[in-house]
């Protein structure tokens, strides 16, 4: 199939441009092909897989923390439930003493009834105490473990922070790579005509198509195809500053 520059470009084409403007535009290109080269990479600085890596390990951290603290909470409230228990029995256990000692109470009977309950509560009490002590030295290592992930979580935080700055520092680098690169550009096109600039431009849009390539011998350097050989003659036959395009990658060809 013939690519003709007025399927490729949809305006209207010019039919002839000097070598000299020609030869410029392929510094264009050059110019256009490290642009793209610097963009695509900003895209593939490897800090920003390295941010990604370490957020995810991260938030698998943040995670495991969770977990961990949750386990801890249920302690808490079970350590915050048997010590709401030993006021209620030192409470009682007061209360108790108060009547056992106060001098109303007079009949043994219920003397002694009353010193047994306080001697019950105070049994409780030590049971329920030592349940707290066994919760408490379950929280031990939990609370170790926390500290841990915690220490972990915040030296990755560092690395993060650093990753970002290295990314930053290299993203800017390359900006003004691209920014240097765009003036050098400008200056370039100043010596090829705007509307040759245009159709440079829409053949570029093209997927894979460089916009202007050298044609040696045979072949096109945009597409690295060979031109049959009755398309080269026809060319060979055609005055120098006839603007010709490649039929097979639509790119402008540089004789
Ligand atoms: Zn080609």
């Amino acid at each position: 199939m013939r690519t003709t520059l007025e399927k490729v470009c949809k305006i209207p084409t010019m039919t002839s441009a000097t070598p000299d403007a020609l030869d410029s535009l392929l510094l264009v290109q050059e110019k256009d092909n490290q642009i793209l080269a610097l963009h695509h990479q900003i895209k593939r600085l490897p800090e920003r897989e390295e941010i990604e890596t370490k957020q995810e390990e991260k938030s698998e951290l943040q995670n495991q923390i969770g977990t961990v603290q949750s386990e801890l909470h249920e302690n808490e409230r079970v350590q915050k439930r048997l010590e709401d228990e030993v006021a209620i029995l030192e409470d009682r256990v007061q209360r108790q003493q108060k009547k056992l000692y106060g001098g109303e109470i007079k009949a043994i009977k219920e003397l002694q009834a009353l010193e047994a309950d306080i001697e019950g509560l105070k049994e409780r009490q030590i049971l329920v105490e030592d349940q707290i002590i066994e919760v408490m030295e379950l929280n031990e290592p939990i609370i170790e473990r926390i500290k841990e992930l915690e220490n972990t979580k915040a030296g990755l935080e560092g690395t993060i922070v650093e990753l970002q700055k290295s990314l930053m520092q290299s993203e800017q680098k390359l900006q003004t790579l691209i920014t240097q690169s765009e003036e050098e550009r400008d200056e370039l096109t100043k010596d090829v005509q705007e509307k040759l600039l245009e159709i440079y431009g829409n053949i570029r849009k093209q997927p894979g198509s460089v916009g202007i390539a050298l044609l040696s011998g045979s072949t096109c350097r945009g597409c690295h195809l060979d031109l049959p050989a009755v398309e080269v003659d026809r060319i060979k036959k055609l005055p120098n500053d006839t603007l010709i395009n490649c039929e097979e990658c639509g790119c402008i060809l540089v004789r």
